[in-house]
């Protein structure tokens, strides 16, 4: 038995300064069972405000090509230091497959991006499981902040607590099958001093602990505790409402269920599944458009991933707009003779089926 309690499974989602921060805890404590989620290579600007990642850093120095991602890095340093088993995905938590977190109690989640969050706050209420949610100084956050997200369907996700237009223009980025124009997204620069990264992170930690003693998730409304920089001020605690315009809370959600990842779907569907159509989680781009040089390609990956970081594969510009992509696939239709594979998903995914469309 370990200091941290219980076989609790966690899944930290950033591995930046703050999840860093928190992870330094986690393995203080022998927290064994741990899912690292980060696309993210180890860059000089996360290194002033993450001491575990410079420590990991300096006691790999020698094998440092061999871990390029932050999150490799830090789950190679915990088994070597603290024999923690903790595995590491180096991908975006929309790229990760739903069998993978279908056994974690808590996700934790450190990332700065809200394009991240909002799609954090999807899985996470698709699969029934509470956010533990971090930030420090930046955007919106006055100094800094724990949320603590129910996973009750009645209880505020993440993109609830964002003002209408806010919400619009990331949900247009990660969900929208509609094809506007390319949204940048921004990227605030963590601008938190040390002391509100530990006062975060000890935060996190210690509901962590109170989640491994079993303490009740309990409210179905979730709090938000509000922390000012200085160490004197006291927490303050909000209550976060659900916003009727969130469209994360669907009452009847679709049955989750797993499919050959390289059989074509006209295959699998009707014989596993008969009756059911597969709802892809994020729309999928069939058909973009490059800006730079006017080629089109046939990309099968998220939009999000077309929009913001996949290049043309004829000029190797990031300036693809999607033309076409689709959300939902029949077994009758061409696109099923295609591999959930070939569609983009995940690796040992979840799906989300639901009663076939005419
Ligand atoms: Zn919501
Ligand atoms: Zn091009």
């Amino acid at each position: 038995m370990t200091q941290s309690g219980s076989g609790l499974h966690l899944a930290v989602v950033g591995t930046g300064a703050l999840g860093s921060a928190l992870l330094q805890r986690l393995a203080a404590v022998g927290m064994p069972s741990l899912l690292l989620i980060d696309p993210d290579r180890i860059e000089p600007r996360n290194l002033p405000l993450s001491p575990f990642l410079q420590e990991a850093l300096l006691a790999h120095r020698e094998q440092i090509a061999e871990y390029p991602y932050k999150a490799a890095l830090l789950a190679a340093h915990a088994w070597a230091m603290y024999r923690l088993p903790w595995r590491a995905l180096p991908c975006e938590v929309a790229a990760v497959g739903w069998q993978r977190l279908r056994a974690c109690d808590l996700v934790c989640c450190c990332t700065d991006s809200a394009l991240s969050r909002a799609e954090l706050a999807f899985v996470a209420r698709s699969l029934g499981k509470p956010v533990l949610d971090g930030a420090v100084a930046g955007g919106s956050i006055a100094e800094g902040r724990v949320t603590r997200f129910s996973p009750h369907p009645a209880a505020a996700c993440y993109l609830c607590g964002m003002g209408e237009e806010r919400r619009a223009t990331v949900l247009g980025l990660a969900a929208s099958a509609t094809l506007g124009c390319r949204v940048p997204e921004d990227a605030p620069a963590m601008t938190g001093t040390r002391s509100s990264l530990d006062l975060v992170a000890d935060t996190m930690a210690a509901v962590i602990r109170d989640v491994a003693r079993g303490t009740a998730w309990g409210e179905i409304s979730c709090a938000i505790k509000l922390y000012a920089a200085d160490p004197q001020c006291s927490a303050e605690t909000v209550e976060l409402a659900r916003s009727e315009g969130c469209p994360w809370h669907d009452a009847a959600a679709p049955a989750l269920r797993d499919l050959p990842w390289e059989l074509p779907l006209r295959d699998s569907l009707p014989r596993l599944h008969p009756g059911k159509d597969l709802l892809l989680d994020w729309p999928v781009c069939t058909v973009a458009v490059c800006n730079t040089c006017g080629q089109r390609c046939s990309p099968f990956q998220r939009v999000a991933v077309v929009r913001r970081t996949l290049r043309c594969p004829h000029c190797h510009a990031t300036a693809l707009q999607p033309l076409s992509t689709v959300s939902r696939i029949r077994a009758a239709d061409p696109l099923a003779l295609r591999s959930p594979r070939q569609l983009g998903q995940p690796i040992r995914h979840l799906y989300r089926l639901t009663a076939t469309a005419g």
